[in-house]
Order: C-alpha cells, then structure tokens, then sequence
C-alpha cells in the first residue's frame, strides 16, 4: 500500500491545493492531508476550522473520484511526521520560480533526514497555478469576489471571518 503525505498550512485551501490533492490521488493508496499547525505564521483560520474546511474538500473529492484521504493535523518535523503515518512520498505543489529555492533546500534537508522518503512535485492546471492561499485572504478582508479560487464553504467562511 502506498501512503502519500501532502502537507501544508492550508490556510484556507484553495482550488490550487484540491487540484494538487486530485493529482496526488493518483499516485498513491492513501493521500495523507498534514495540515501544520504553523504558529509562526499566524494563521487566520484556527487548525479546527482549517482541519474541517479541508475535510470537508476531502469528502467531495473522495465522493466523485474515490480512494482514500485522511486529515492528519501535525506540530513536529515533517519527516518525523511522514514516518508516523507510514508515508513513502512527500507529495508538494511547485507554483512559481519562486516556490523552487525554498522547495530544494526543504528536499535537500528531508534527504539527509530520511533518504527513503521521496518528494514529488506537482503543478496545477494553468487556471489554478497562481492562487495562493495568502492572496486569497487579501481579497476577501478587501471585500473581492473569492469564487475563482476557492470552494463556495470556504468562500463563505472567509466572508464570516471579515464579516
Ligand atoms: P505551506 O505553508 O507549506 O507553503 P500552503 O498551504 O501554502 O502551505 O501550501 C501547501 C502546498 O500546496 C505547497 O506545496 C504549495 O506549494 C502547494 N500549493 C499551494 N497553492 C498551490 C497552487 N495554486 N498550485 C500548486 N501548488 C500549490
């Protein structure tokens, strides 16, 4: 059985992370979602609201695709956290240039940590490569339309959020 680990802060996911959970869907048996607690970087969703706005995405998915996603909430080193749920590939979304520097040195560091777990790469469809989850939060506090980049649950939780 082939356990996948994607994680991230998903705060909130975004159409770019559920386009990366659909393709990861297809690599492994089991996609495990790591949503990191990140204190560091002040989320503005609590990990219970993005916990449940995740599984929620994760429900839909499975529903019309099948397979197995698991939510997975974790506070300590990424690759301590791949060995506890079994996970053989650390799955990550590569957006832009921008995104590479801090990816190679994460896979470089993970390697030397664990060599047999393996990071795999994946971009999304052109449509969703750009969204980020932290501009998605600017346009909602400045009241724009979210649609476009995120599911209508989460759209609404960011407008409950600004309300
Ligand atoms: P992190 O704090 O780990 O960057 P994020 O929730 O921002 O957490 O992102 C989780 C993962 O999803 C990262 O690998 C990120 O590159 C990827 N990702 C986010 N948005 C997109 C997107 N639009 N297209 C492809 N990958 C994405």
């Amino acid at each position: 059985m082939r356990i996948g680990l994607y994680p991230g802060t998903f705060d909130p996911v975004t159409l770019g992370h559920v386009d990366i959970i659909q393709r990861g869907m297809a690599l492994v048996d089991r996609l495990v979602i790591g949503v990191a607690i990140n204190r560091d970087k002040g989320p503005l969703f609590s990990l219970e609201e993005r916990v449940a706005m995740i599984q929620a995405e994760c429900e839909a998915i499975t529903a019309r695709t099948g397979g197995e996603i698991v939510v997975h909430p974790f506070e300590n080193l990424l690759i301590d956290c791949a060995r506890d749920v079994g996970a053989s590939i650390i799955l990550r979304g590569l957006r832009a240039v921008a995104d590479f520097e801090y990816e190679f040195q994460m896979v470089g560091m993970n390697r030397a940590l664990d060599a047999s777990i393996e990071t795999v790469f994946m971009m999304a469809d052109a449509r969703r490569q750009a969204i980020a989850s932290k501009l998605v939060k600017e346009i909602a506090r400045l009241g724009g339309d979210v649609s476009k980049f995120v599911t209508p649950p989460v759209a609404a939780a960011l407008k409950r959020k600004f309300g």
